[in-house]
């Protein structure tokens, strides 16, 4: 079974700079980490890998220092990984990077490809139906655990606002992942020097045969107006005394809200 992984390089939470001038968030390689929910697809693939056999490629579109972030995805389990990196991606709102994502993945012939549910960044959950809808193949969001998969097909069950739902559809598809879906593996000794020795591929646009208008800025229709950092509009208080006494402050703080 042939698997791709798409993963994103976020920066580690505390870490988020915003450029002032751009509105976007300053990405320059230090403190970034793999978007959390990615790691969580990396080891489904892994798993799946295992049981049915086949290879795991993970794909990125981001700046050269991405690679380190590939490298561990193979210290754990992943194949190989590709990277996705030019000028001409930059500045690319969620259509233009799910643009040049399915250029790669179109080649590549995939039979399943994994995202996480979303970035802990950007935040919009938009990359994976958007991939699966440039290839043309079905999509299921939020899945929390692979109920059986062959060749020809998955079953998954699927969180949803009211509770779970199972689905299946026919491979190749596009699933995106949450967190209960397993517990990733840290990397073993021999694991870190796979990572360090696996194929990293680097992509132009022009190496991916990519439309230019369709990229970067010039493919984005997306503009981010304004930004500002919401004003915190909570207060933490610690109750004390007996619990009868808690009780009873928080009956009275209930009543006054109502
Ligand atoms: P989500 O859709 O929430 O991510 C869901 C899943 O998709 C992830 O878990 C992962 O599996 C996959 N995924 C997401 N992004 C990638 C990726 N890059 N590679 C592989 N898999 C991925 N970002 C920049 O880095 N540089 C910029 O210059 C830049 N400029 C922007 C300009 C505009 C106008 C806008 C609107 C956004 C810009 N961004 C830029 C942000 C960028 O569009 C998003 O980070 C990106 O499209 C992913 O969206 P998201 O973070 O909401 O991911």
């Amino acid at each position: 079974m042939k698997i791709a992984v798409c993963i994103k390089q976020v920066p580690s939470t505390n870490e988020v700079r915003l450029d002032p001038v751009t509105n976007t968030i300053i990405r320059d390689g230090r403190q970034s980490v793999t978007n959390p929910f990615d790691t969580y697809a990396i080891e489904e693939a892994v798993r799946i890998k295992e049981k049915l056999g086949g290879e795991v490629t993970v794909l990125s579109m981001g700046i050269p220092a991405a690679e380190r972030l590939l490298r561990d995805a193979c210290s754990r389990g992943a194949d190989r990984g590709v990277l996705l990196s030019d000028r001409a991606f930059a500045g690319a709102d969620t259509l233009a990077t799910s643009y040049a994502l399915s250029l790669w993945c179109k080649d590549a012939k995939l039979d399943l490809i994994l995202c996480g549910k979303m970035a802990v960044d950007g935040d919009t959950a938009q990359i994976g139906p958007e991939l699966a809808e440039h290839l043309g193949i079905p999509h299921i969001t939020d899945v929390c655990e692979i109920l059986s998969i062959d060749e020809r097909s998955v079953t998954v069950k699927k969180a949803t606002a009211y509770g779970f739902a199972h689905m299946k559809t026919p491979l190749p598809a596009l699933l995106t992942v949450v967190k209960d879906i397993n517990l990733p593996r840290m990397a073993s000794i021999p694991g870190v020097r796979a990572g360090q020795a696996a194929e990293i591929k680097i992509y132009t646009a022009a190496d991916l045969g990519a439309d230019p208008s369709r990229c970067g800025l010039s493919g984005s229709p997306t503009q981010v107006v304004r930004t500002f950092t919401p004003e915190r509009d909570t207060e933490a208080m610690e109750i004390s005394g007996t619990t009868q006494d808690k009780a009873q402050t928080i009956l009275t703080l209930f009543r006054e809200v109502q």
